[in-house]
């Protein structure tokens, strides 16, 4: 079957089974199209929460679809590749967390969607890039905070929110890739395009862009700002959603490197064989689900 044969029989079963397909801002082109929401960790834990579906099809990555299972437990949440995990989100567990906590009491924990429910439990709030500025201006400023996992992304909400946090030294491979001399050398190669990137990224490149953003953040900018011409420093699977979303304008990757390898895990062959099968299906246990879930509602309700 080829891609478009695929994407009509996907279509063809959601609606049979009354399934909603979301698919993030990093998957492969083919499957953005097929899906019926496309978004960041933000909009999508929206749309799951929303969604008066039979079951949810996640196009992402496992903490993704656990934060779905958190938000709607009555819903199935099918990820069609168990596989497709999140090295960041990996960086942090439970023990060290409490370890943390113990050496600064009555801190504030803020973490990062990009985690495990565990760690969601024991957290105070979770965030997403959209939303990390806010939520950090949201802690009393007479509160300590700690911020985790990903060093960069706390590291430059805090310095945005104007507020001092301890950050846990987790980091995404796939943003890490991208260095100073690759903001030099695509500057040089498209002179007057707007350098846009992820606050993933390490902060000797975030201090070189002329835009920091999460990834809806990067499409509202592009979409206001007057020039014509970005470099973008994220996923590549982020390109895709840019061209569609703001038509006459031009988007080069920063590098070609940034390939999120678990993002890339999800093909539309494993998403209709998921919906044939209806599985496999991500689960939390009741007990951890509803600790986590005061520290998931909290973050979807700030605004992005
Ligand atoms: S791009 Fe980075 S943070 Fe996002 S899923 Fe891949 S490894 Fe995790």
């Amino acid at each position: 079957m080829d891609h478009a044969a695929m994407q009509a029989e996907i279509r063809r079963l959601a609606k049979e089974k009354g399934a909603v397909i979301l698919a993030h801002n990093y998957q492969r082109p083919e499957v953005q199209d097929v899906a019926d929401f496309v978004g960041d960790s933000l909009g999508l834990s929206r749309q799951a929460a929303a969604t008066t579906a039979n079951m949810t099809v996640f196009c992402g990555v496992h903490f993704m679809a656990e934060t779905a299972a958190i938000l709607a437990p009555e819903r199935p949440v099918i990820l069609p590749d168990e596989e497709a995990g999140c090295p960041m989100a990996d960086m942090v567990d439970v023990a060290g967390l409490e370890e943390l906590k113990a050496e600064h009491p009555g801190a504030v924990v803020i973490t990062y969607v990009n985690s495990s429910a565990d760690v969601k439990a024991i957290s105070d709030i979770c965030c997403t890039s959209a939303n990390a500025v806010d939520i950090i201006r949201s802690v009393p400023a007479d509160k300590e905070i700690i911020f985790t996992p990903d060093r960069n992304l706390g590291t430059w909400a805090a310095q945005k929110a104007g507020r001092w946090v301890t950050v846990w030294p987790g980091f995404c491979p796939t943003h890490g890739l991208i260095g100073v001399d690759d903001v030099e050398k695509a500057r040089l190669a498209h002179p007057g395009a707007k350098v846009v990137v992820h606050p993933e990224c390490e902060t000797d490149v975030v201090a070189l862009a002329d835009a920091v953003e999460s990834t809806s953040g990067m499409i509202r900018f592009c979409q206001k700002d007057d020039s014509k011409e970005y470099i973008i420093g994220t996923e590549l699977g982020m390109i895709h959603r840019l061209q569609k979303d703001c038509p006459g304008k031009t988007f080069h990757p920063l590098t070609q490197l940034t390939v999120c390898p678990n993002m890339k895990l999800i093909t539309l062959e494993k998403v209709l064989k998921a919906l044939q099968k209806e599985g496999p299906v991500v689960s939390v246990p009741e007990e951890v689900r509803v600790k986590a879930l005061r520290a998931v509602q909290r973050m979807v309700e700030v605004g992005a």
